[in-house]
């Protein structure tokens, strides 16, 4: 059993223009086996959140804590977080030239860890995972990201998450530039590695459509830089809104 506690997070970013707050005190926990869907507006904070949580190096933390399982996530550098425990797939992944899916992988989870997989039962997993999430096998051999589509992009992400076999992880519009078919491959496999490993999940969406597929248990509406409305398992049916409450000091915006 994990937790990961956010309190009082505020996150700035410099930008030409000077010093710009972003994240202004969001409160929230996340234990394994729960999955928080976070919504709200473009603009409001969102993947601040998700690249704070992730050690961006261009959002500075200006006060809160973010802790896992009690250890100061906020002092441990990128690796040390991955380490951890924690997994944080980008809205915008990364292109890794001249690395191989396979190679990428294996790199990765040898880091994590702290000692090689065994090449039997690794082969075996990452051919279990890849077929599960209808991946064809050449794709392993690919490098990472690059001419990847949206779709492949996403794959790739759960396919990582699945063998990495992380305790919280933060999924940032997963479902962006998705077709249904891609959508639900992608949210299955989502849920698979949920309920085989117990995982926590933060799934950052700008849209209803995923929460079809994935059920949060918890909802968030993230307003300018903090949560403004919470609600449970309910709120995620429509009408859009509903079961929703609104934290002291704001209001509900679909009464
Ligand atoms: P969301 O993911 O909810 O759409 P973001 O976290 O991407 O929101 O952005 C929140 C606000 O912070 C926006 O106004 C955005 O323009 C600004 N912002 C985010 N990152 C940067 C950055 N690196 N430089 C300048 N402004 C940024
Ligand atoms: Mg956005
Ligand atoms: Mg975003």
């Amino acid at each position: 059993m994990s937790t990961l506690e956010i309190k009082n997070l505020h996150a700035s970013v410099e930008t030409p223009e000077g010093t710009k707050q972003i994240l202004k005190g969001v409160d929230l926990t996340i234990n394994s086996g729960e999955t928080h869907a976070i919504m709200g507006p473009n603009g409001s904070g969102k993947s601040t959140l998700a690249y704070s949580l992730a050690g961006h190096p261009k959002y500075e933390i200006t006060e809160g804590s973010v802790t896992l399982d009690g250890e100061d996530v906020l002092a441990m550098s990128v690796d040390e977080r991955a380490k951890a425990g924690m997994f944080l797939a980008m809205q915008y992944p990364v292109e890794v030239p001249g690395v191989s899916v396979s190679n990428f992988l294996r790199t990765a989870k040898t880091a994590i860890d702290g000692e090689a997989p065994r090449l039997r039962t690794w082969v075996k997993d990452v051919k279990k995972s890849m077929d599960d999430l209808r991946m064809d096998s050449s794709f392993a051999e690919r490098n990472v990201n690059e001419g990847f589509s949206g779709g492949e992009k996403k794959r790739h992400e759960i396919l990582q998450m699945e063998l990495l076999a992380p305790k919280i992880a933060v999924l940032d519009e997963t479902d962006s530039g998705l077709d249904v078919d891609a959508l639900r491959i992608v949210s299955e496999g989502v849920n698979r590695v949920k309920d085989n490993t117990g995982l926590g999940i933060m799934l950052i969406t700008h849209y209803t459509r995923i929460l079809k597929y994935i059920q949060p248990d918890f909802v968030h509406v993230f307003v300018n830089g903090q949560i403004a409305e919470q609600g449970g398992r309910e709120a995620r049916r429509p009408p859009r809104g509903r079961g929703l409450r609104p934290l002291p000091g704001f209001r509900v915006r679909n009464p």
